[in-house]
């Protein structure tokens, strides 16, 4: 069966956001054998993924229809599967409030590295989704420059604190 078969079949046509959970914990759990869960909290993120232990969270009050829910799934997947994979591990190994501890190196690695992986990970979850549902337009994350440049924010503070040293 193939994805797209897969979805026609247990979740056709999703018309809902539960409908879309629904989905996400399902093909989470079974095909990719990662954790989601669901929290609601008045801050930047629409998602993030808990590289130790495996889980994708996913922010519901930043996600407001079926395309950010799965568009939010499919990214935090594609970074899942950027880890899994030893993809851009300078990146998704440093948390964003160590960036300053970096070695100089690493810090310029990290540097170059970022916004590449999170393109990566925007191409790999929009291709993702778009085998499951070919219908349903994925939102990239780093598209738009204020998200750009939510990225490069934490990057330049560590540059400062660098040169301070
Ligand atoms: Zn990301």
């Amino acid at each position: 069966m193939t994805k797209e078969q897969f979805a026609n079949k247990y979740f056709n046509n999703i018309t809902s956001i539960s409908g879309a959970m629904k989905f996400i914990i399902f093909v989470a759990k079974h095909q990719y054998k990662v954790n989601v869960k669901f929290y609601n909290k008045d801050d930047d993120l629409g998602g993030f993924y808990d590289i130790d232990e495996s889980i994708i969270y996913i922010n519901i009050y930043h996600n407001k229809d079926i395309e950010d829910f799965l568009s939010t799934f499919f990214h935090e997947l594609g970074h899942h599967q950027a880890v899994m994979n030893k993809r851009w591990t300078i990146y998704h190994d440093t948390f964003i409030d160590d960036i300053h501890l970096l070695s100089r190196g690493d810090f310029r690695r990290y540097n170059m590295t970022a916004l590449k992986a999170e393109r990566w990970v925007d191409n790999w979850g929009m291709n993702e989704l778009s085998q499951f549902f070919p219908d349903i337009q994925y939102k990239k994350a780093y598209i738009a420059e204020p998200d750009v440049q939510y990225l490069r924010e934490p990057i330049l503070k560590a540059k400062q604190k660098l040169k301070q040293l």
